[in-house]
């Protein structure tokens, strides 16, 4: 039934020049159109979704040293299409079982009357997905790609939601560009960030009151990690990474491998942004890239260096956190930075013993290096070449270690995708977890890589302990990340701090200080996701933070089941629901001046029942309470300025 519909939604037509072939794919639900079109040789392609222009004609084709196959195409009349129906488990993120229906259509390009490359869309009710497969020509078997054409065209009016691409070998020890550039919102195309382009995902407000998000997925050592870049009548096209990128090392054009595939690049879209907020086409469009060594365990813990930086990486403090976690009910602790020095590796095996007796495991961290910057934490020069990271890793496997942080990557280029998705191969042969820092977006990586933990790739909660003027701007950054950042991928924030004072003891006045409410740091546990957490919560939380907050974070899950957007504005103020089971989490903040209130539906839960409700008054002083959810299932909110609001039931 469904691929007889779709066969009669598919059509050809050659309008009046005789030069021009367009080819439509629609979504199953026939509101999102794609047309393909080729105009004298010239391919490109367009949006539109219930009528309205979502992506005026856009780019397409690539330049590579065995072809320039931008130009002089001709789009075969054949075109291979199917639907696809298929389920598939997602533990880690967003979504634990979901059911991909998409639209698929394989456009053929030929140039001289051969093959150069296929262009395949798959096409669901929000989302759209498109990639190249590039063709052998005569004995080149094969290509470099120069320059990709493919580009995104948003209509006039359109404003702009961009984390700018950073200039290369700079910041902290040269470790620069690591996807920690501050976002502007609602900024007017045609501008290029500061120079170098726009980091995925990007998001866009189209028509008034719709939305785009452009991103990428299913990018490992095939190719390299691109960006847009900002151009006039906006048009952003994909940029390769900047030669600079990885102390000049290796090349910023990827190579592939002939008949070969370049990465999906992904535009999700609607009328509002509860698309946005629930896709998972990152994880649609890409296959598990090995089987899994063990089933591994997404889990809450804790870390000291949040708050008390690198010198506590000392024994004792790791002993007091494993106590910490004990005591939290949480699985991990994270040993941050300069273990290896301040430690040692016979001490650091009697903390994962001591830990063991508690049902503390350990993630140790370590440096990417290498030779592409000038980060001096150590541990360095293990995790960069296979032999000692394989000889690194047996030794973890045989004292017990649950995971790894590794920190300061060299950026985007293809050389080190491949360094990213070998750690994660070699790790997984011992049965170890990986989380990235300092690093690239994941790209598909949840269900890529089976021990695949968590990536950074956002201004994240170090930077809260670093200055004042990020504690000022939480809850602005934080009501971005749902809509951009952590809707296409684990995001490794560190935060949900209890404290007041960023330093080892909650000491008054020293240090920056939190200004987002008690019940803020609850709703982020909730807003921000990834399947392992470290939160920045310490062990002097136990005594001086409310109880009510300590029992919450010991209880908040960190895999879901289902996500729905309710409300919210990129930057002023998000509401979302969360579901583990028969539990759901409706999690609310506000960055706007003003207070916030809402009347929000709340059709999932079941009327005349009582909800747990955490709230905060007009000064941020946070209660929880129990609340009955009416008959009609609705429930008023009010979130003060940097304040929360978490409703469980
Ligand atoms: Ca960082």
């Amino acid at each position: 039934m469904q691929r007889n519909m779709f066969l009669t939604l598919i059509f050809c037509l050659t309008i009046g020049l005789v030069n021009a072939q367009e080819k439509l794919v629609t979504s199953p639900d026939g509101k999102l159109v794609v047309s393909v079109l080729v105009e004298n040789g010239i391919p490109t392609y367009g949006i539109s979704y219930n009528g309205k222009q979502f992506l005026k004609k856009s780019p397409l084709g690539l330049e590579t040293n065995i072809g320039n196959f931008s130009q002089g195409l001709v789009l075969s009349e054949k075109a291979d299409q199917r639907v696809i129906d298929e389920t598939y488990e997602l533990p880690n993120i967003k979504q634990s079982k979901v059911h991909y229906i998409a639209n698929e259509v394989v456009f053929s390009f030929l140039k001289e009357n051969k093959s150069v490359f296929n262009l395949i869309f798959r096409v669901s009710n929000n989302d759209v997905a498109f990639r190249y497969k590039v063709f052998t020509q005569e004995q080149r078997l094969v290509c470099v790609v120069n320059k990709e054409a493919t580009g995104f065209v948003l209509p006039e009016g359109t404003t702009t939601f961009l984390c700018p691409q950073s200039k290369t070998m700079v910041g902290f020890a040269r470790t620069m560009p690591s996807y920690e550039t501050p976002y502007t919102p609602d900024a007017p195309m045609g501008q290029n960030g500061g120079g170098e382009g726009y980091t995925f995902p990007c998001l866009f407000k189209v028509n008034e009151k719709g939305w785009v998000l452009i991103s990428e997925t299913g990018v490992g050592s095939q190719y390299c990690g691109s960006r847009l870049i900002g151009q006039p009548d906006g048009l952003y096209s994909i940029g390769f990474p900047m030669e600079g990128e990885n102390n000049g090392n290796g090349t910023a054009a990827p190579g592939i491998v002939l008949p070969g595939y370049t990465p999906w690049r992904t535009i999700t879209l609607g009328e509002t942004l509860k698309p946005i907020v629930e896709t998972t086409v990152p994880f649609d469009v890409v296959e598990p890239v090995f089987e899994p060594s063990q089933k591994y365990r997404y889990s809450k813990g804790s870390w000291s260096w949040i708050m008390k930086m690198d010198g506590a990486t000392v024994y004792d403090v790791q002993k007091q956190y494993i106590d910490f976690s004990a005591a939290m009910g949480y699985e991990t602790v994270l040993v941050d930075a300069l273990w290896d020095t301040q430690i040692g590796r016979d001490k650091i095996a009697e903390l994962a013993q001591y830990g063991a007796g508690k049902n503390v495991a350990l993630f140790l961290w370590y440096n990417s290096n290498g030779y592409w910057n000038d980060a001096p934490q150590g541990p360095r020069g293990i995790i960069d070449n296979t032999i000692s990271r394989r000889k690194e890793l047996a030794w973890m496997k045989s004292i017990g270690i649950r995971g790894i942080k590794v920190d300061f990557f060299g950026g985007d280029k293809q050389v080190t995708m491949k360094l990213y998705e070998d750690i994660l191969y070699d790790a997984n042969d011992f049965g170890i977890m990986v989380i990235f820092h300092g690093c690239t977006l994941p790209r598909g990586w949840e269900r890529m890589f089976p021990n695949y933990a968590a990536s950074e790739a956002v201004l994240a909660s170090e930077n809260l302990h670093f200055g004042q003027r990020s504690c000022d701007n939480e809850a602005f950054n934080a009501c971005l990340h749902p809509f951009i950042r952590n809707a296409i991928g684990s995001m490794d924030f560190g935060g949900s701090a209890l404290n007041k004072f960023y330093n080892g003891q909650n000491t008054p006045n020293r240090g920056s200080k939190r200004i987002t409410s008690d019940v803020f740091a609850l709703a982020t546990a909730v807003l921000f996701q990834s399947g392992v957490q470290h939160f920045a919560l310490a062990p002097n939380n136990l005594t001086d933070a409310p109880e009510w907050a300590i029992n919450f974070m010991k209880q908040v899950p960190t895999t879901w089941d289902e996500v729905r957007f309710i409300d919210g504005y990129p930057g002023k103020f998000v509401v979302l629901a969360r579901r583990q089971g028969e539990k759901w989490y409706i999690a609310g903040i506000n960055a706007q001046k003003e207070l916030l209130t809402l009347k929000i539906k709340l059709p999932m839960l079941v009327g005349n029942t009582e909800l747990m409700v955490y709230s905060d008054d007009a000064q941020l002083n946070g209660k929880a309470s129990s609340v009955k959810l009416g008959k009609k299932q609705e429930f008023d909110l009010s979130i003060p300025s940097n304040g929360g609001v978490v409703i469980v039931n």
